[in-house]
């Protein structure tokens, strides 16, 4: 087991270098001594894992011996060798902290086993603590995940540092611009807080950000060179700088320090306060990535509420004159002669289109607004079809389509009038401008238990497959129908789908490019 360090005490020469050699045989580095006077002289030179004694020398006993070493370092295991055992030896032995006793005389493997199962306990004591001072991370990562607060997640970092590992002051500085500012601290002075901004590159943080890795620090660092101190910067004589680091980007820095003489940080410190940093890293990154979403987010609705005003103030007051544009045009056009009537036709044709398109943008803003009011009734379907076929039915026969109309039984939906009217109108509309001339419209209603489906099935261009759910998102239009000139902006879909569901209905079609397309419309039978 390399880098064990055994201490061996005995009078016995023999037994000695025999204890001696059978554990560096065994791969330990081995110290062997006559004397327990001896053996505290080592371990107050160097430091070892485990104190190997003889119970009875001359001048200082192996209890003894074991006493005071256990005063000069708590943390040495310890095994006694005995011929002779007394209870009361055994009980002082155990009260010192000594892990085993092996019975002499022994064969070198007795010891071996004896020294294994001591260090083999101490490893699981070591592993244990370890993992305990591991715990409190489990419970910062579970209120990490939930903390999407970029002030909180410093301030939580900098409490749990210092308080783990018992420093003085511990702080977390972020970089921005290459410049780093404290936006965390504990025990530091809300001056030294408040002023503390420096390159990224400057001081004990901006060497443990160049150089990507914990730095460890005890001593006088005054004069280390590496840190590259300005005039009048705070010393410090024991730290730990871990740069945060997530995906590869460095974001700033945790500090931790102690001031009191003597004190250091431990292997168990250390490791601690690297999953500290790398977990806050990951936590800041992503308060970082929710604060932008969330910015972006309210810039969008910002967006949407002065679109939906520009759309609102921009339709009201086109609507106003274009009724009175209309109207008027309409009036001439009957009176107007020959070439005349036709420019009047073009005009009239336009200003309804534009109509159509204004009247759409009014629909959906009162959707949005929930200014859309909805009023439900038992309609009768087939009147309901009837009346929005009325004034569709020239424009099909202007392209000589046929619309067939199944047998339709009396039914009757719940549904606001209106609405139903504008959704059919709409189907109707789009099934005769997407459907070539002499090409066929049929209707048909279809009964559930429950909803009753009104069909509308055309011979036009159809619509791909994958494009089926789209064509009812707004202003979204088929790259083909976009090429051909058919005077709509993709809302008539999105706002018969809002319409549907807000009369509990819904709506959905079925098609492949070129071979037709079919709408189903499905709403609630009436009660
Ligand atoms: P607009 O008709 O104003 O473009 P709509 O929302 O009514 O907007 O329709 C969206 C798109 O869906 C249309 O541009 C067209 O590409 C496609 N579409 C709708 N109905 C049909 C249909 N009956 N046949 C083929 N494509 C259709």
């Amino acid at each position: 087991m390399p880098d064990t360090r055994i201490l061996v005490a005995d009078d016995d020469k023999a037994v000695l270098a025999m204890c001696v050699h059978a554990l560096e045989r065994a791969g330990y580095e081995v110290v062997g001594v006559e004397s327990g006077s001896e053996a505290l002289s080592c371990v107050r030179a160097q430091s070892f894992d485990l104190f190997i004694t003889d119970l009875r020398m001359p001048r200082m006993t192996g209890l003894e011996a074991c006493r005071a070493i256990r005063d000069l370092d708590p943390n040495v295991d310890m095994i006694i060798m005995t011929a002779f055992g007394s209870m009361e030896a055994a009980i002082e032995a155990l009260e010192i902290g000594v892990s085993e006793f092996v019975r002499k005389p022994f064969q070198p493997c007795d010891l071996f086993e004896a020294v294994e199962r001591t260090l083999d306990k101490r490893r699981r004591e070591r592993e244990n603590a370890r993992l305990r001072t591991l715990l409190p991370l489990l419970d910062l990562s579970r209120a990490f995940m939930h903390s999407v607060d970029l002030a909180d997640i410093p301030e939580r970092v900098v409490r749990i540092a210092k308080e783990e590992t018992q420093a003085s002051s511990a702080s977390v500085m972020l970089l921005d611009d290459d410049i780093l500012t404290i936006h965390a601290a504990e025990g530091l002075p809300p001056d030294v807080i408040a002023e503390t901004r420096q390159r990224a590159d400057e001081g004990i943080a901006g060497y443990a950000i160049t150089h990507r890795e914990p730095l460890v620090l005890e001593g006088d660092l005054k004069d280390d060179v590496r840190f590259q101190y300005r005039e009048g910067t705070r010393q410090i004589e024991t730290a730990v700088s871990l740069p945060l680091i997530h995906k590869n980007e460095v974001l700033g820095v945790l500090n931790v320090s102690k001031t009191e003489e003597g004190a250091a940080f431990t292997e168990t410190n250390v490791e601690f306060l690297s999953v500290l940093a790398s977990q806050a890293a990951a936590a800041i990154d992503n308060a970082r990535l929710f604060a932008e979403i969330q910015d972006a987010y309210e810039h969008l609705e910002e967006l949407d509420r002065l679109k939906s005003e520009f759309i609102s103030i921009a339709s009201h007051e086109l609507r106003a004159p274009l009724t009175v544009l209309l109207a008027y045009a309409t009036l001439l056009e009957d009176q107007a002669p020959g070439s005349m009537r036709e420019h009047l036709d073009q005009v009239v044709g336009s200003a309804v289109q534009l109509k159509s398109i204004i009247d759409d943008m009014i629909s959906l803003q009162r959707i949005d607004t929930g200014e859309a009011q909805m009023n439900p009734t038992d309609v009768d379907v087939r009147s309901a079809l009837d009346h929005a076929l009325d004034d569709l039915e020239p424009l099909a026969s202007g392209k000589e389509q046929a619309i067939e109309m199944g047998s339709v039984s009396q039914v009757t939906v719940r549904a606001d009038k209106q609405m139903l009217d504008l959704v059919l109108r709409n189907l109707l509309s789009n099934a005769i401008k997407f459907t070539p001339e002499g090409g066929t419209i049929s209707l048909a209603v279809e009964q559930g238990e429950e909803e009753i489906v009104i069909v509308l099935s055309d011979t036009g261009v159809g619509i791909p497959k994958d494009e089926l759910e789209r064509i009812f998102e707004r202003f979204y239009q088929v790259e083909d129908a976009l090429r051909r000139e058919h005077g709509g902006i993709g809302l008539g879909l999105a706002i018969a789908r809002e319409m549907v569901e807000l009369m509990d209905g819904h709506i959905w079609a079925e098609s492949e490019a070129g071979e037709g397309s079919t709408f189903y419309l499905a709403l609630p039978r009436e009660d």
